[in-house]
């Protein structure tokens, strides 16, 4: 990748009012631009310094604490100046102006998002994945999140991945050498055991992809689409499952007209809600006026039909004390049979059923009553069997589609190696290529060999200052 090496600076502390904020520069060299800013001032690295932070006309615009961290030993592995005043957004503006002017002939810009991460990908403080971290752990909505992203951020995960190909490396080797020899070829796979090492790694690489799928689910969550007629209690019903968790119930308007997302957590997973109202409210009127539905509401329909497809599961509320209507037979015709359907017959409250779940070959049924909270539990638990979350205590690395991707690859290069391998012919060349690809997956969650086009994406989302 591109380094750019020209110092950077930002504020690296979150925008709006603090007790503190920190502005924060780092470049190869800093000396010149401490220079420019303190005279002759001499920081001593890692040590908390107490002074004015001034124009160039000697006014001063803050006091506060310079902290100097010399090459390599900071958070970019270059020279890094910290500098910690007040955290007000207009005296953090003018403290970065000032760092702005003062190194501007010293080639100091502002950094761009994700840039101090970076360098410290760059400069092997961080891999990928822990760099990745980084950001998951700024943007974790739960702590079972925040727990897991700071695992990875130690280096949890990368140590699991590189310890599988450290394995496939040893294999690779015994191989080549083989290939050099081809009178050897014929009982290599025998006396190696190559056979063994391959399962040997594919156990392990399975049991990897298994935790980092769980990992991913704490990140990512799960896809929710919630269906029903009006006063059903799809309100309560959410309220009901987010338990203590409504203090974070966030409603965000969709892009579309009548869609609206919320997410809540259940044991730390989130669950990204979509209302389908629109659906609804376009079913019925579609069912009553016999049709003519003007384009711009078709188009929100389609959208809408777009998030049902995306969907893990979805939610279809049913009133148990009336049964199902027409409207809600049309709505279940259109449900795409690849997702997954729970459907929840509520207020058994007053229909007398029992809370239940009654798995059926059309969809799951659980019989719940949202307002008296009765078979709220069970309904957590089932969307959690739909997930696919085994809570098995372990600490977990939290870990992103990206990752479970190339891990899959991974899969598929070493089964085509056992399949190889399995040839009486034995295409040994073929059988090492296979574990080379394999290699190269592997690695790439790391950032060995990564792209420069998948670097910049995954840095650019970064927030700013990181
Ligand atoms: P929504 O329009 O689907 O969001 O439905 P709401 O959650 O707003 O509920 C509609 C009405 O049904 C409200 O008066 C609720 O108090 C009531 N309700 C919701 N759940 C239950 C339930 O389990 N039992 C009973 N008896 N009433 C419920
Ligand atoms: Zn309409």
């Amino acid at each position: 990748m591109t380094y750019d090496s020209s110092p950077i600076t930002a504020i690296a502390t979150a925008p709006g009012r603090g007790g503190i904020g920190v502005v924060r520069i780092s470049g190869k060299d800093l000396h010149a631009v401490v220079q420019a800013l303190f005279g002759e001032q001499v920081f001593k690295p890692r040590h908390a310094t107490y002074i004015p932070f001034t124009q160039a006309d000697g006014s001063v615009i803050d006091q506060g604490i310079a902290i100097y961290f010399k090459a390599p030993h900071s958070y970019t592995g270059e020279d890094v100046l910290e500098l910690q005043g007040h955290g007000g957004p207009v005296v953090m503006q003018m403290l970065l102006n000032r760092c702005l002017e003062a190194g501007r002939d010293l080639g100091l810009r502002l950094a761009e998002p994700g840039e101090f991460t970076q360098r410290a990908f760059m400069n092997d403080k961080l891999d990928l994945a822990q760099a990745e971290a980084v950001s998951d752990l700024i943007e974790a909505s739960t702590e079972a999140a925040a727990k897991s992203a700071s695992q990875s951020l130690s280096g949890v995960f990368s140590n699991v991945i590189h310890n599988l190909v450290e394995k496939v490396v040893h294999l690779r080797m015994l191989v080549e050498a083989t290939l050099d020899f081809p009178e050897e070829e014929i009982d290599f796979l025998e006396k190696s055991d190559a056979r063994g090492q391959l399962a040997t790694i594919q156990a392990a690489l399975k049991q990897v992809f298994e935790q980092a799928a769980q990992g991913a689910l704490l990140r990512e969550g799960l896809n929710v689409v919630l269906a029903g007629q009006p006063n059903v209690g799809k309100s309560s019903l959410l309220n009901a499952l987010a338990g203590d968790d409504i203090a974070i119930v966030t409603p965000i308007a969709g892009t579309t007209r009548d869609k609206v997302t919320e997410t809540i957590h259940i044991e730390g997973i989130p669950l990204n809600i979509i209302d389908t109202a629109g659906i609804r409210h376009h079913a019925d009127e579609h069912f009553e006026a016999g049709g003519e539905i003007d384009l711009v509401e078709a188009i929100g329909i389609e959208r809408t039909w777009a998030e049902v497809d995306k969907a893990d599961v979805i939610l279809h509320l049913l009133d148990a004390s009336r049964g199902p209507t027409r409207a809600d037979e049309t709505i279940i015709e259109r449900f795409p049979d690849s997702v997954p359907v729970i459907r929840i017959w509520n207020k058994i409250d007053l229909s007398g059923h029992h809370a239940s779940v009654d798995v059926m070959d059309d969809a799951t049924h659980v019989y719940v009553s949202a307002q008296d909270h009765i078979g709220i539990d069970l309904l957590r638990k089932e969307l959690l069997r739909i997930a696919g979350w085994q809570q098995t205590g372990e600490s977990l690395y939290l870990a992103r589609e990206r990752h479970l991707i190339a891990l899959k690859h991974a899969h598929e290069h070493l089964e085509n190696a056992a399949e190889y391998a399995a040839q009486n012919d034995q295409s040994l060349d073929l059988f090492a290529e296979e574990l080379r690809l394999t290699q190269d997956r592997l690695n790439s969650i790391t950032g060995e060999f990564t792209s420069d086009d998948l670097l910049g994406v995954i840095f650019s989302r970064f927030c700013i200052g990181k």
